[in-house]
């Protein structure tokens, strides 16, 4: 053995994202540069493992560099460096094959990434090799957790792999220097995916461009399913009123806004106002869709976003989209996920075909496989907070990083609706993909797919499970079963308190007052909650104030005919049954439903509720703005979207006796001026009216108990008036306001807040 005089050795190894980010290129060029011996290679916990020889202040100029230049979508949570003598003496800097090492855990491939510029000018470049080559994609950009079978990322381990690279590939693949070294999502038009159009019953169609063909039969009005990367899109002219309505009928979605995807920045101004918040993520590499505030007048179809002041838009995010509106003229097209009702997004073609009969009039389809299914993501800047919708594509699998480290490792389940689940590994927050609502047999799976898939990507055995107290939610009952077969503890975490755990848990804070306002979840006693505060101190949490009781007549009746929910907060006001028969036309029953609510009321046959949601829903329906409820959280959007603009005429002081926030005399003061004063105010001052009894109530708690933070969260939570005076009426008093932007507030988050809970409550 010779020893080599003056030199190291030195085994490094990183963990975070570093696999699928073009780190390996990166570390090969580094090593080179200062002129070091040695090796990189991926492992299969995701961790990459460098093996470095030289000199020593080579390998701290080295060790610098890999911090200082990390490629821009590299994330290095741990880098362990073992030093030793060199003994003996390795060959020149390589990339190696990968590892079958799995030591580390909570190392995960990245997020999928929009095409970056250099792809597209290439795409847009009538000399470059890749010229509208649908699939371009490079060390830098593409799908990553859509396409990855399993861990170390290499292209064995992707759809990828049913596509051999041409020669021509193969060099750009062995070439240090060139962009796509090393890129296991490389593909040209010789050796890559390959698009097709299909007609409606699944018959290719014969044309030279698929992708031109696609776009010109979209601008004439009719309606495709696209195949991305993560599933079906069902794509229409954002133009014409048909082809929407068709969609609207044949996806049972009457009302429910539709998504836009809008050529660019400026074709988005011409129907929308950007904020420089809601810019950064338009522009982002996420490429999200962003809530937007419509202009007056709006430009594109009515049928879009009827009755809401906003609309969902995103950017294009593959090079399929950026050929498809090469093609037209469009400034955006209606793009929303392509799935049956209450079912994930469909990702094979026959499965495509089949179901979407009679919906699409063609397919346009390519012959890459998804691995894993990633709708799209929404997100919504309150002020300049962005706050997750749904968090999904481009945010999946990327972790939360926490403050506290765990010895436990919690898998929380979330509730029934907008699930995503979440992993808790020493102090990183693992969330899947949105999965839906669990309610069918298919997303019950694709819950249980998806969860298993991410286990398997971070390496995780759960020791403890999470899930809400409601006992018929799917996810609990496959809680129940995990708990059983794996035999570790189960924590039910109540559905509000886990939504303020989220926010202690992304925020790093220990003791908060959460005010936690959404539609229903369940109280300890079987209560239909959902106007919630809370003092937390740690685990510990106490419900210290929460909304009026209001009964709910007809129970799930009142949830989708808010006319229901005035005839019972307003019971008690003689011309109430005046109104109720002028309006009788809203409920599905007509008039004999009238005799039918006042005898359920006088029998007390309801349940009561301190939702907030459903307030907010009444004052929709006292107002006119809204009857029925076809979609979650509408007609409380809808009061938002009328209110804007608007001025607090009411004015009501906060009305708190104890532990109770009265909503009573607010839902009549709206009653009785409604001839009066303007829709607009009203709605304005309704709104203004529980941000100001729920601040008051939660600042109050704070003062008492000596805690500096208080927090909003809940699907309330995504309303901007009430978000945004909440956030005033706190700091004004000299308080710290914190609200969800790493996770929805709404049910998309809550696993976390489960997961959190959970966690603080084992032993350590
Ligand atoms: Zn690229
Ligand atoms: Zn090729």
């Amino acid at each position: 053995m010779t020893r080599v005089k003056n030199q190291l050795h030195a085994t490094i190894l990183v963990t975070g994202i570093v696999q699928g980010v073009g780190f390996r290129p990166f570390v090969y060029r580094i090593a080179k540069r200062h002129q070091l011996r040695g090796f990189v290679r991926n492992r299969a916990d995701a961790v990459v493992e460098i093996v470095v020889e030289g000199e020593k202040a080579g390998i701290d100029d080295f060790m610098q560099a890999l911090y200082k230049e990390k490629p821009p979508l590299a994330r290095l949570d741990s880098v362990r460096v073992d030093y030793s003598e060199v003994e003996v003496g390795l060959g020149d800097f390589a990339i190696q094959a990968s590892s079958r090492a799995r030591t580390e855990s909570g190392s995960v491939i990245p997020p999928d990434i929009a095409i970056c510029n250099d792809c597209l000018s290439e795409l847009m470049s009538p000399t470059d090799r890749r010229h509208r080559y649908f699939f371009v994609t490079c060390t830098n950009c593409g799908p990553r957790y859509t396409t990855i079978l399993g861990v170390p990322y290499d292209r064995s381990n992707t759809t990828m792999r049913q596509f051999p690279m041409c020669s021509q590939c193969r060099t750009d693949y062995t070439s240090p220097l060139d962009r796509r070294f090393h890129a296991q999502t490389i593909a040209c038009q010789d050796c890559g995916p390959d698009i097709a159009l299909l007609d409606g019953a699944g018959v290719m169609v014969d044309v030279k461009d698929p992708i031109t063909e696609a776009g010109r039969l979209l601008s004439s009005g009719k309606v495709l399913a696209l195949k991305g990367n993560g599933g079906f899109h069902l794509a229409a002219s954002a133009l014409r009123d048909e082809p929407i309505k068709r969609l609207r009928q044949s996806k049972d979605r009457r009302k429910k806004p539709f998504a836009l995807m809008a050529r660019g920045l400026e074709a988005t101004l011409t129907f929308a106002d950007v904020s420089s918040c809601e810019r950064e993520l338009l522009d982002s590499y996420i490429r999200p869709i962003v809530l937007l505030h419509k202009k007056e007048p709006f430009g594109l179809s009515g049928l879009v976003s009827p009755d809401l002041d906003s609309v969902g838009v995103m950017l294009p995010y593959t090079g399929m989209h950026y050929l498809l509106f090469d093609a037209i003229t469009d400034a955006a097209l209606i793009m929303t996920s392509a799935n049956a009702p209450n079912e994930p997004i469909i990702t094979e073609t026959q499965h495509a075909v089949q179901k979407l009969k009679g919906v699409a009039d063609y397919f346009l389809v390519h012959d890459r496989e998804i691995a894993q299914r990633a709708d799209d993501s929404v997100i919504r800047c309150l002020g300049d907070t962005p706050t997750p919708i749904r968090r999904s594509r481009g945010y999946a699998p990327a972790p939360i990083v926490l403050s506290k480290t765990f010895r436990t490792k919690t898998l929380a389940l979330g509730a029934e609706l907008n699930v995503a689940a979440c992993m808790i590994l020493g102090n990183k927050a693992y969330l899947t993909q949105h999965i839906g609502d669990t309610e069918t047999v298919e997303t019950a799976k694709f819950l249980q797919d998806a969860v298993s898939h991410l286990q398997r990507l971070i390496g995780f055995e759960p020791d403890s499970v999470a899930c809400d107290l409601h006992p018929k939610f799917t996810t609990t009952k496959i809680a129940e079963r995990i708990s059983k077969e794996l035999e570790i503890p189960l924590e039910r975490v109540q559905h509000h308190e886990a939504h303020a755990g989220s926010l202690m848990a992304e925020h790093e804070v220990e003791e908060l007052v959460g005010i936690v306002c959404d539609g229903f979840g369940l109280g300890y006693e079987n209560e239909a909650w959902g106007g919630e505060v809370f003092v937390c101190h740690g685990s510990d949490i106490r419900r210290s104030a929460h909304l009026e009781e209001q009964p709910m007549v007809g129970v799930d009746l009142a949830t989708r005919y808010p006319v229901r929910m005035v005839a019972g907060i307003l019971r008690d006001v003689p011309t109430i049954l005046d109104w109720l028969k002028h309006n009788s036309s809203k409920l599905p029953g007509g008039e004999v439903e009238i005799p039918i609510i006042v005898r359920q009321l006088e029998r007390k046959d309801f349940v009561w509720t301190s939702s907030c949601g459903r307030i907010l829903d009444s004052v929709a329906a006292l107002l006119g703005i809204c009857y029925e409820r076809t979609y979650e959280g509408e007609p409380a959007m809808k009061l938002e979207a009328h209110s804007r603009g608007g001025v607090d005429q009411l004015n009501l002081q906060a009305e708190i006796e104890g532990s109770v926030i009265r909503t009573s005399n607010m839902v009549r003061a709206v009653y009785d001026r409604k001839t009066e004063l303007s829709v607009r105010d009203l709605a304005f001052s309704a709104q203004a009216y529980m941000a100001r009894a729920l601040s008051a109530a939660a600042i109050r708690e704070a003062k008492a108990e000596g805690i500096s933070t208080v927090g909003f969260s809940g699907g309330v939570g995504l309303n901007e008036v009430i978000s945004q005076m909440i956030r005033k009426h706190v700091s004004d008093a000299g308080l710290q306001y914190v609200s969800n932007s790493a996770v929805p507030p709404g049910d998309g988050g809550i696993s976390l807040g489960q997961a959190y809970l959970a966690s603080l409550r084992q032993p350590s």
